[in-house]
């Protein structure tokens, strides 16, 4: 493996909070209302910095979809999914855009969120219908 090579984004920017890799931009957010493990998700139009994980069919609470994990070029945290696709022809718009786990990142403010006390379903998600 070569160098690393981080992308910088200038604005309002979500980033690791272990290594703070630059991930992306609050005026690509498609979507707040998501969920994980960890409580809030936020889906991206683009994410950038991420290395991606293997593809897999997992259930989420909107149907079955194809995925694979993101995974921080900087520090190899676990930070959220991408959609490789969607079964339900409703949740189509998801593929190509990608998941960042709220609790994974620090936010534009360098706010940190404090992961949700009440269990989640692991590998959940919503639709913002
Ligand atoms: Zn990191």
């Amino acid at each position: 493996m070569g160098r690393l090579f981080l992308i910088t984004l200038e604005g309002n920017i979500y980033s690791c909070k272990h290594c703070k890799t630059h991930f992306a931009l609050y005026e690509d957010i498609a979507s707040k209302a998501f969920h994980c493990r960890h409580g809030k998700a936020y889906l991206f139009d683009k994410v950038v910095n991420v290395t991606l994980g293997e593809k897999e069919e997992r259930m989420m609470m909107t149907g079955m979809h194809t995925v694979v994990d993101i995974f921080c070029v900087g520090c190899g945290s676990l930070v959220g999914w991408k959609y490789e696709a969607a079964f339900e022809k409703n949740q189509k718009y998801k593929e190509g855009k990608f998941i960042l786990e709220r609790f994974m990142v620090l936010g534009p403010d360098g706010s940190h969120y404090m992961a949700n006390p009440e269990a989640q379903v692991a590998g959940s998600d919503a639709d913002d219908a």
